[in-house]
């Protein structure tokens, strides 16, 4: 239905368009015959001077010169037009090996031979032929095997005894030996062009495995470039969408990647089966482009982008179950939205973020509700807003026993979903944006209120983040009390990961901050252990219950005995200074128990858990217990 609303006449051009093999073959054929017309028009002339001075010439070989010349000034200009070059080469030489044998045989007639005739006419027609295709050569052998008997026949009925047994003998010797030799050279001709072909063939495998995304056959960023460079120059109008999915990392870590790929090779397939789309690429991750090839406009090319969309959010079935992604599209048109690629491009991507962010499935680029976002959209204008709307998510990581690997509690961290972004930020990007912002608090009391507030999670040891300026906020502890209170949770199940940052400045106002929150119970950790510059000081400054010693340390460890040492000597410092002592970036069962003969107390990392939405955490927390 889409196809018939939008799309008058269906193009299919999904895939990058690597030079066909036939067009290779063409060129290099256009290369010889340049070369053979070229060459020939120069030794040609060479030739007949050299006979000249000698004094052979004949009119019989100035008539030839002549009929040479033009047949090899046809092929030279057939070659540099690019035109019939095939057939003007190869009716060229057939006609040059005529005229040689034309000449051969007036001259013997005439009695002009001599003692190199019958040698020239072995090789020369050989010479003659080498640039022509192997059948040709092939039908020509049988043919020059004939003309050499004859003209063995005639020279000697001219020269001597025709009919002689030694003549026949020696006639049939020289038909043979040449049509033996344009063999040779008709399989040698085969043998080029088979293994010429074959490793064309395979440059174009290389070339479209370079231009495809191997995961769903669609084009790869680059040949989409490419492909839309070529539309420019060609198409006076065309439209340009980006396509990004929705609810996609939930879904691969749910269901796994084997899902995923699933759901990205479906989504692609449904694109290509759309008549009109004249390119569609995967850019990577869950994002992929298209280009429409239209003469809608307005409203009908909303209505038409919009069964677009209800086509591509259908579910999809996988492995007995049914998953569920949603799409989000923006799209420009190059005539009215934009001058050059480069906007076009801008334009579609920022009416995309604002599908994205909107929810609301597609949106064309629109002047006046994009044009500002188009030069100013960054994750700052966006956080303020994402924070309010509630994007910004709480995600836990699990805690566990570094001997009985039970789960001791859960590290809150964020995450900024549903972005309208290109690329969605990562914690490391929007916390100093919200730092900058004054809003890691408001970030703080949304994300640990969520976490209290779904319940499955209340009654578990809870570790937040607090990053130095959030404790300069004189009521932080209070407000902390008050959100806690609220919830009916107890302060001794809090766990404040802190970073040495806390004592560069404003120490001792942080460290009363700190104190008060101990007083309320609730533990104080140190985090990143050994990545700052005074982590050892630190020890001694800050009150504190707890080490977490960063995950640089267990990922180095094993690779030398000095990191091992390392290693072991945190978590020992950390025992003999009675500091809960917990590894983080555990991914592997080895580095576990590796870190547990060192004596930590506590691990997290990969191998224990990695973080999750507290949202699809659920069923996860559900489905363990
Ligand atoms: P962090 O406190 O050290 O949190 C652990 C980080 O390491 C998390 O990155 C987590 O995804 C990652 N991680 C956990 N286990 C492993 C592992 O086995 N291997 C590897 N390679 N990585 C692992 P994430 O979530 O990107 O957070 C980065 C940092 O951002 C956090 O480091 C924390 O300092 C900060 N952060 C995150 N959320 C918040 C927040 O709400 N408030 C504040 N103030 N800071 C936050
Ligand atoms: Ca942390
Ligand atoms: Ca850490």
């Amino acid at each position: 239905m889409f196809s018939k609303v939008l799309y008058g006449q269906g193009m299919s051009v999904l895939h990058p368009n690597p030079q066909q093999p036939a067009d290779q073959l063409d060129r290099r054929l256009r290369r010889m015959a340049q070369r053979v017309g070229s060459m020939g028009l120069f030794v040609v002339p060479c030739v007949l001077g050299l006979s000249a001075s000698f004094g052979h010439v004949s009119w019989i070989d100035l008539a030839a010169s002549a009929a040479d010349m033009v047949v090899l000034g046809a092929i030279l200009i057939a070659a540099l037009r690019n035109q019939h070059v095939r057939s003007v080469l190869y009716s060229g030489l057939i006609f040059l090996f005529v005229i040689f044998w034309c000449v051969s045989f007036g001259e013997l007639h005439m009695g002009l031979t001599n003692s190199t005739s019958f040698a020239l006419v072995l090789f020369v027609p050989v010479f003659l032929c080498l640039a022509l295709d192997y059948r040709l050569l092939a039908a020509l052998a049988p043919v020059q095997a004939l003309l050499v008997f004859s003209y063995a026949y005639l020279y000697t009925a001219v020269s001597g005894p025709a009919g002689s047994p030694a003549f026949e003998i020696v006639g049939s010797v020289y038909a043979v030996l040449s049509g033996i030799m344009f063999s040779l050279v008709s399989i040698l001709a085969w043998i080029r062009q088979s293994t010429d072909d074959e490793l064309i063939l395979a440059l174009n495998e290389k070339e479209r495995l370079a231009s495809t995304d191997s995961l769903t056959g669609l084009m790869n960023r680059r040949a989409f470039m490419d492909s839309l460079n070529a539309f420019c120059a060609t198409e006076s109008a065309f439209v340009v969408a980006f396509l990004d999915l929705d609810r996609f990392k939930p879904l691969n870590d749910q269901f796994g990647h084997a899902a995923g790929d699933a759901v990205l090779r479906e989504i692609s397939s449904r694109l290509q089966a759309v008549p009109g789309v004249r390119a569609a690429a995967r850019l990577g991750g869950d994002e992929l482009a298209i280009a429409l090839d239209t003469s809608l406009s307005g409203a009908e090319l909303d209505k038409a982008v919009a069964s677009l969309h209800a086509c591509l959010t259908r579910d999809i079935e996988w492995d007995g179950k049914t998953l569920s992604v949603g799409v989000s599209i923006g799209y420009a048109t190059n005539a009215r939205d934009a001058q050059s690629l480069p906007t076009l491009l801008k334009a579609a991507d920022t009416a995309m973020r604002r599908a994205k962010a909107h929810q609301i499935g597609w949106a064309s680029f629109s002047a006046d509700r994009d044009g500002a976002a188009l030069d100013t959209h960054s994750p700052e204008i966006e956080f303020r807003s994402a924070l309010a709307r509630g994007d910004l998510r709480a995600a836990v990581q699990p805690i566990a026993d570094a001997g009985t690997h039970e789960i001791v509690g859960y590290e809150i961290l964020s995450r900024w979903t549903r972005c309208g972004l290109r690329q969605t930020p990562e914690p490391n990007e929007f916390i100093p944006i919200a730092e900058r912002l004054g809003l890691l608090n408001e970030l703080l009391w949304t994300t640990l209120d969520e976490t209290l507030q779904s319940g499955h999670l209340r009654a578990q040891r809870l570790a937040v983040n607090i990053s130095p300026a959030q404790l300069q906020a004189p009521d932080f502890v209070d407000c902390l009390m008050n959100l806690l209170k609220a919830r009916g949770v107890d302060p001794a199940s809090m766990t404040l990961e802190i970073t040495e940052q806390v004592a560069y400045r404003n120490i001792e106002s942080n460290v009363e901050m700190l104190e008060k929150a101990r007083r309320a119970g609730m533990t104080i950790a140190l985090d990143d252990f050994g990545t700052g510059y005074s982590s050892l000081s630190m020890l001694d400054r800050l009150p504190l219950d707890k080490v977490k010693i960063d995950k640089s340390f267990s990922q180095r460890s094993g690779s030398s005995d000095r990191s091992d040492s390392i290693l072991r000597a945190s978590i020992r410092l950390a025992n003999q200074l009675n500091l809960t002592c917990c590894v983080e970036g555990i991914e592997t069962e080895e580095a576990a128990r590796k870190v547990r003969l060192f004596g930590a107390d506590e691990i997290q990392g990969f191998w224990v858990g990695k973080p999750i939405l507290l949202e699809d955490s659920r069923l996860l927390f559900k489905q363990a217990s």
